[in-house]
């Protein structure tokens, strides 16, 4: 049986193409897909494109942004057995781990994937990403997708989307999940990694939005020397519902009096804050050090392994839902769509 997938285009590196006459770098027209990639047609799927207008270099990405895009996917997800989503890549781990929130009870593909060089440059990585793309969009086995959830493919890698993190300015292989393993590796074959993806609860699964997202979130990265009245005056900033403190190793912060005043008080004005480590690749356990353990008596929330990306865009879409103050302390204390390993 033939897969649909429709081809939603945002933006990014991925769409740019050299002008014949000018040399200079245009956007390309994905509706000419089939016409510039004569191969796809040997795939066993239909694509149609939906190119979002206007299309925007991804440093310009907002929430609204993201909750368009899930509005999109909704809107088209019975017409589609997967959706494949060009972006560019300098915040696709954060649009890619909010949708992966947005998208409640998700079952079907949402592949996400852009380039290093424009897919009209000769030597582009953007071919080889967008056509296996499409092939993982459209892959079913025994009527169901292989990879029912919201994915990122980059040089020869699938990952979960929101175990991801841009890694290099340079590398075609750009993307890292250094504590998730890949959900498959691309190489003659694509080899799917079936005990890492994750299945909806039941098929048929009905997929539901969040179409709210909250703001008044900062992320605070701790450095030996960082003054406590920066960080007094991060925490008095109107607005603030939540900080994600990227801290040291396995979750260490300073003791001293002054900062964990701070961080007591913010707790107290009931101010979430999300202890993540600043380190890529390891997991937040703040029973394991003094300096760790005083976070938590002080009501610091443990993010576990997860990257920031996915801590900041979880914050938003929990506090979104606009829940108790418990309720939303629960919700972040378990992982939502395997965004973190306990
Ligand atoms: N600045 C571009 C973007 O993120 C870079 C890229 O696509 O690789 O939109």
């Amino acid at each position: 049986m033939r897969s649909s997938i429709l081809i939603i285009y945002t933006g990014g590196t991925i769409g740019m193409k050299t002008d014949a006459a000018t040399g200079a770098l245009v956007p390309f027209d994905f509706s000419g897909i089939y016409e510039e990639f004569p191969s796809l047609k040997r795939l066993n799927v239909d694509i149609d494109v939906h190119t979002v207008d206007p299309v925007i270099d991804s440093s310009n990405v907002e929430p609204a942004h993201w909750i368009a895009l899930a509005e999109l996917i909704r809107d088209n997800y019975a017409r589609y057995d997967g959706f494949v989503v060009l972006h560019g890549t300098d915040t696709m781990s954060y649009s890619a781990s909010a949708l992966s929130f947005l998208l409640e009870n998700l079952a079907k593909p949402v592949v996400f994937t852009g380039s290093q060089i424009p897919i009209g440059v000769l030597r582009t990585d953007g071919r080889e990403n967008l056509i296996t793309a499409i092939e993982i969009a459209g892959a079913r086995e025994k009527g169901h997708p292989v990879v029912p959830e919201v994915s990122l493919y980059f040089q020869n890698r699938l990952f979960r989307a929101n175990r991801t993190t841009k890694r290099s300015a340079e590398a075609l292989s750009a993307f890292q999940s250094d504590n998730y393993p890949p959900l498959a590796e691309v190489g003659v074959n694509i080899t799917y990694n079936r005990q890492a993806i994750l299945h909806p609860a039941e098929y048929p699964s009905t997929l539901r939005i969040a179409t709210r997202l909250s703001g008044g979130i900062a992320l605070v990265k701790l450095f030996p020397g960082l003054g406590e009245e920066i960080l007094e005056a991060t925490f008095a900033a109107p607005g603030l519902r939540a900080v994600v403190l990227e801290t040291y190793g396995a979750g260490n912060a300073p003791t001293s009096e002054r900062f964990i005043h701070v961080l007591r008080e913010a707790v107290d004005r009931g101010i979430i804050l999300l202890n993540i480590t600043q380190c890529g690749a390891g997991c937040v356990s703040m029973g394991l050090y003094e300096t760790g353990l005083i976070l938590q008596k002080t009501g610091v929330l443990c993010g576990y392994d997860m990257t920031c990306e996915a801590a900041v865009t979880k914050l938003m879409y929990v506090l979104g839902l606009g829940l108790p103050q418990s309720e939303t302390r629960d919700l972040l204390r378990k992982p939502l769509r395997g965004e973190f390993t306990v």
